[in-house]
């Protein structure tokens, strides 16, 4: 886990002394996990690490800005990085990690003292390749048969949390960042754009980050596909609530939606069904 950490101090990943858990801090554990754990016996899990170094003192929980206790209960990656803002280390340390040498000095240190090697025999990951690597393989996952499955939300492995992390990127650019109802593309490159990639099986119900339950909405589309105002037919054309009041110009029923350009990676048939039969206003 601190290696990993101390691989993103190093790439600039944190300006200020707040370690969040972002992709590419998981893609770093992955590779130290890979190449230092040998055996089967431990599973690949950072929120065990990332909650339990708590007891060591240097390594403090903030919430809302505020230093907290994590509660005493397992945590997922996910809850993890939406119940805090992030840790903090000692400030003592975290100045001491503001001189490269003290970083690489220190990954030395805990290679030979915790795992026998010298640093030589160890690389530093490339966490965009990595993270490219999982998005393509994300990606590919279109192609393998869909169904609805409800998956647990507590599953806190570092798949899980990848996956999770990629599917926006993945579903968007499916779309070519577009909206599949009104075609709004409109983004900055600072703060993103107008565009979500939805879930069509909700996120909070099934935690199914097939690409084929994604959908990319504007965030005016995603919100009233989400309330069931309109849903999409087998043949990929828009559903009108009939509760709809004062709709005219939100979408128009009957049009085609816009499908990904590889068919492959249309919205899946059992999800939208799962939709008109569980959210659309009928
Ligand atoms: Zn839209």
């Amino acid at each position: 886990m601190l290696l990993a950490v101390l691989d993103e101090i190093q790439n600039g990943a944190y300006q200020d002394n707040l370690i969040t858990i972002t992709p590419e801090l998981v893609a770093s554990f992955r590779h130290y996990w890979q190449a230092l754990v040998t055996s089967d016996y431990w599973i690949e899990r950072m929120n065990i690490p990332f909650r339990y170094l708590y007891q060591d003192g240097f390594w403090h929980f903030r919430r809302n800005g505020e230093e907290v206790r994590p509660e005493d209960k397992p945590y997922s990656l996910l809850q993890l990085s939406h119940d805090f803002d992030g840790i903090f280390l000692s400030q003592d340390l975290w100045q001491l990690l503001q001189e490269p040498s003290a970083v690489n000095a220190l990954w030395a240190h805990l290679l030979q003292s915790y795992f026998g090697l010298p640093p030589t025999t160890v690389s530093r990951p490339n966490t965009h390749n990595l993270l490219d690597y999982e998005a393509e393989k994300l990606k590919a996952e279109a192609q393998s048969k869909f169904r609805i499955r409800k998956l647990r939300e507590n599953s806190g492995d570092n798949g899980y949390y990848i996956r999770h992390a990629l599917f926006p990127r993945v579903v968007k650019t499916m779309y070519n960042n577009a909206c599949a109802v009104c075609g709004l593309a409109v983004h900055t490159e600072q703060s993103g754009g107008i565009v979500d990639a939805a879930h069509i099986l909700p996120f909070s119900e099934f935690h199914y980050d097939h690409p084929r339950n994604g959908i990319a909405l504007c965030k005016n589309h995603h919100w009233g596909f989400d309330a069931g105002w309109f849903g999409i037919s087998d043949d990929y054309k828009i559903l009108i609530s009939p509760h709809l009041l004062n709709g005219l110009g939100y979408a128009m029923a009957g049009k085609a939606i816009q499908l990904p350009s590889d068919a492959v990676h249309a919205p899946a048939q059992a999800a939208l069904a799962w939709h008109r039969d569980n959210k659309f206003l009928k």
